[in-house]
């Protein structure tokens, strides 16, 4: 039971449970926000047309992501992972379909982390994290101990995302509405959804996931 998707809103937390699972199951993480931003970073001609989608908060074109997404799949010759963020609409469910049925592997879970809009807002717009070791914090919640130093690596590197302000979260959160929520649906008549309150800690929401293995 290894090859699992994660989805839900942006600021639920799905992230920091991927890497936490991701450890404890000794598999690959795949987070379809942070491949973009890798490829943003490199300021290739592609970087160049995902940070216009990005820095919106729309959704970047489904063919850009479905072709990344598939060059990490056929490559990797990978025995279980798990992909964050991805698929975020209808269409790329049923493109990953397409390319699971192609190199042999199906879905064995799919995680809805559930979090009402008005916690999203805080943990969004309060949220900031290492370049270095991609330790994430939270004014709000978990700020640093130290101002500006990475509790776990030190390094003074943090930094706010570039598309975590206001105007461009709402239109993530109605993106999120209107494209990605369709998905729970979708996925409750394939059996394959489990739903996990996570409003609540880190470690408490970590447990729940781990107990619904
Ligand atoms: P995330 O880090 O998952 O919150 O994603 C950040 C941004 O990357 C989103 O607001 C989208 O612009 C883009 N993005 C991430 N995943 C996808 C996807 N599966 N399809 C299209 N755009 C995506």
């Amino acid at each position: 039971m290894k090859n699992i998707l994660f989805l839900g809103p942006p600021g639920s937390g799905k992230g920091t449970q991927a890497k936490m699972l991701a450890d404890y199951l000794n598999i690959p993480t795949l987070s379809s926000g942070d491949m973009l931003r890798d490829e943003v970073d490199r300021g290739s001609e592609l970087g160049k047309k995902i940070k216009t989608y990005m820095q919106s908060g729309d959704l970047v074109p489904d063919e850009i992501i479905i072709l990344l997404i598939k060059n990490f799949l056929v490559q990797k010759h990978l025995n279980g992972f798990i992909l964050d963020g991805f698929p975020r609409n209808i269409n790329q469910a049923y493109s990953l379909e397409k390319m699971f049925l192609e190199i042999g592997k199906s879905i064995d879970r799919v995680f809805n982390f559930e979090v009402p809009d008005d916690v999203l807002i805080k943990r969004i717009l309060g949220r900031y994290s290492c370049k270095e070791c991609g330790s994430i914090y939270n004014t709000y919640f978990k700020p640093t101990s130290r101002l500006g130093i990475c509790d776990k690596c030190n390094s003074d590197k943090l930094e706010y995302r570039k598309d975590d302000n206001e105007q461009v979260l709402k239109n993530r959160l109605l993106v999120y509405h209107k494209s990605t929520f369709p998905l729970i649906d979708f996925y409750q008549k394939k059996h394959l959804l489990i739903s996990i309150e996570a409003v609540k800690s880190s470690h408490i929401v970590f447990d729940v996931l781990k107990n619904s293995l």
